[in-house]
């Protein structure tokens, strides 16, 4: 699974991405399809399926601390921005390496559809 991984194989740069932070445990790039004007995801360079399968506790929250530096970086911080983890079917969860989404740049509706 990890070998053939699309997220897998953008944190070992096998697959191009527009690289925003790293670090040695996480990786933060462009999400290709941006959904507002800074779409950032974050994810951990080895492989876990989804938020279901974290056996850690610090994993999310350095995920978070990572997402919250580079709302800052992105001039996004002040003005506010929605971080997002999609979980299975029914989350919406399209690509199945964990993955945190940092959406920023306009105002964002909710609830989420
Ligand atoms: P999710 O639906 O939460 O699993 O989100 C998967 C996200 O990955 C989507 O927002 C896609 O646009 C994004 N995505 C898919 N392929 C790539 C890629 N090669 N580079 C960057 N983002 C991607």
């Amino acid at each position: 699974m990890a070998n053939s991984c699309l997220f897998c194989r953008i944190a070992r740069h096998e697959i191009p991405s527009t690289v925003v932070a790293e670090d040695e445990r996480l990786m933060a790039f462009r999400d290709v399809h941006p959904q507002a004007p800074t779409h950032i995801l974050i994810i951990p360079k080895a492989h876990v399926d989804s938020l279901n399968d974290v056996g850690e506790f610090d994993l999310v929250g350095r995920m978070t601390r990572m997402a919250v530096a580079i709302a800052e970086q992105e001039g996004i911080a002040r003005r506010g921005y929605r971080t997002v983890i999609n979980t299975n079917a029914d989350g919406g969860q399209t690509v199945f390496h964990l993955h945190l989404h940092l959406l920023g740049g306009r105002s964002l509706g909710w609830p989420p559809g």
